[in-house]
């Protein structure tokens, strides 16, 4: 059993089987902090936790919204100039 203060891992206990044996176990124990933290740590922990949008750019061909310096997906262009084809869908 534990000591109050005791701060190992393990300790070893002694258990009764249920046969009445004596069997050596061992206990694991989860790592505990040794004191708390203040609100003020938490929260400029939390400072940097929040969330922002994606810049979203428009199109200077299609005017569909695309990122920032990255292939417009609507009609393939990338600054003024065609990379991506895109194959028409076949309609049934
Ligand atoms: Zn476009």
């Amino acid at each position: 059993m534990s000591v109050a203060g005791e701060r190992c891992s393990y300790s070893s206990l002694q258990v009764k089987s249920t046969k009445g044996i004596l069997v050596s176990q061992t206990e694991e124990k989860m790592a505990l902090p040794k004191r708390r933290h203040s609100h003020a740590r938490t929260h400029k922990r939390r400072a940097n936790d929040g969330l922002t949008a994606p810049c979203v750019a428009k199109c200077s061909e299609c005017g569909e919204p695309k990122l920032p310096h990255r292939l417009c997906a609507g009609c393939g262009t990338y600054n003024g100039r065609t990379v991506v084809k895109f194959e028409e869908e076949e309609l049934d």
